[in-house]
């Protein structure tokens, strides 16, 4: 079987953003407005001359009822994380730093025994990475900067998520 990667964090730090980026192609959509996507987004990623293969799930946004429930939203995105994955991407902002939210959806993972790796997001400069150390702690010490804007760290991620299937 293919091996499943979750993307889970709380609205609008770039999941669907990192979703596109990684798989080299616009399929989810990403909006200035929280809680936009509204399907199960899930492609796979394949590398030839690497030799991998996963599937990758965009789970936030997904069967919302209440679009201003962010509580839902987030415990939604778990549970699918939590029945499907083999890898879990756990979002961060940088830029906004850690909310109460973060804090949730970290927490719902804690237990989890699957691997956790730790996506600050949106550090656009690479003097904007040492904002990622508040979040230091969700990462289990599994945590890499990246900026799906800036095209920053994507094979590094890359690397860091196939050492784990
Ligand atoms: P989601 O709600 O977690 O799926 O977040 P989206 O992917 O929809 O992105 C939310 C907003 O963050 C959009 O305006 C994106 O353009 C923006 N965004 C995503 N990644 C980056 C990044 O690396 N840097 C910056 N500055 N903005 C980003
Ligand atoms: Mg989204």
């Amino acid at each position: 079987p293919i091996p499943k990667v979750a993307i889970v964090g709380r609205p609008n730090v770039g999941k669907s953003s990192l979703f596109n980026w990684l798989a080299g192609r616009r399929l989810a959509i990403v909006d200035d407005f929280e809680g936009v996507t509204r399907d199960r987004m899930t492609t796979l990623i394949r590398d030839e001359d690497e030799d991998y293969a996963f599937e990758l799930i965009d789970t936030g946004g997904l069967g919302i009822d209440d679009p201003d429930d962010l509580t839902a939203d987030v415990r939604h995105q778990i549970e699918l994380a939590i029945n499907s994955a083999d890898v879990i991407l756990l979002v961060v902002d940088v830029q906004t730093g850690l909310m109460p939210l973060d804090e949730m959806v970290a927490e719902r993972l804690r237990g989890l025994d699957r691997p956790v790796i730790l996506v600050a997001n949106k550090s656009d400069q690479p003097h904007q990475d040492n904002l990622a150390s508040e979040f230091h702690r969700f990462g289990r010490g599994i945590m890499i900067t990246v900026s799906t804007t800036q095209n920053r760290n994507r094979s590094d991620l890359l690397e860091l998520i196939v050492e784990r299937l």
